[in-house]
């Protein structure tokens, strides 16, 4: 019967479920981990993406005023050609006068706007270097993004199986643990992130470091019951004791 397991003999079997739940619980640290680094991966891909995409809709932007500024520059080319012609029907030097100076008007609003133009000229070659420049940037990112994740992908596949085969181990050995004894590890092993048993070396505990005190020390060497520390709240054994 293996309630009848000696204190000796429980610690035993609880250093041998240590050694696979402490693997069991940093495999299943790492499988937190991965996914956590994998949406962190994602998102600096995400934001190059965006980053592309605002020099694309400032590149579509500078298009539309580029039109508006050829269509004002057209316009003010047929008014001053329609002026033109006018000029020879005017009878009066008054009004030819007037005309020709609204003529000047025109041309001098005219090459505004083709300074303009000139500008805008500038502007989308500059902006399209900077979209031409990111797309590439998103590309060489897009292939590393998608390269660390197969890793991540499939390294998360192996921790999966091995923490498969250890929790295969691990519920071998369990059974073989008084119900009670198993069920205050478990939870002990639950509050301390995977180690709930540990030794005491030179007085102190080996999951906290803190003092034992002697009369603990002497509680574990009586092996009438199990023992924990008084700080930390894990099983102590002696490991000359066992
Ligand atoms: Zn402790």
């Amino acid at each position: 019967m293996i309630e009848t397991l000696s204190i000796k003999e429980q610690i035993k079997k609880l250093i041998e479920l240590q050694k696979l739940d402490g693997d069991i619980y940093a495999l299943k640290r790492e499988l937190r981990e991965k996914p956590e680094y994998l949406v962190k991966l994602k998102e600096d891909f995400e934001n190059k993406k965006a980053n592309l995409k605002q020099h694309e809709e400032q590149y579509k932007t500078l298009q539309v005023t580029h039109k508006t500024l050829e269509g004002d520059l057209k316009t003010q080319d047929d008014a001053i050609a329609k002026f033109n012609a006018q000029l020879s029907l005017l009878k009066t030097n008054k009004e030819y006068t007037a005309k020709l100076h609204e003529i000047e008007n025109f041309k001098a609003d005219r090459s505004i706007v083709e300074d303009k133009i000139l500008l805008s000229y500038d502007a989308l070659d500059a902006t399209k270097a900077n979209v031409d420049k990111e797309k590439v940037v998103v590309a060489e990112e897009e292939k590393k993004y998608l390269a660390e994740k197969k890793v991540i992908e499939d390294s998360v596949k192996i921790l999966e199986d091995k923490a498969k085969v250890l929790e295969s181990q691990r519920a071998m050995i369990a059974p073989s643990v008084p119900k009670a004894i198993l069920s205050r590890y478990d939870r002990v092993l639950e509050h301390t992130d995977g180690l709930a048993i540990v030794p005491v070396k030179d007085g102190t505990c080996g999951g906290c470091y803190m003092t034992v005190p002697a009369q603990v020390a002497n509680q574990i060497k009586m092996s009438k019951e199990l023992v924990f520390c008084e700080t930390c709240a894990r099983i102590i054994y002696l490991v000359d004791d066992l």
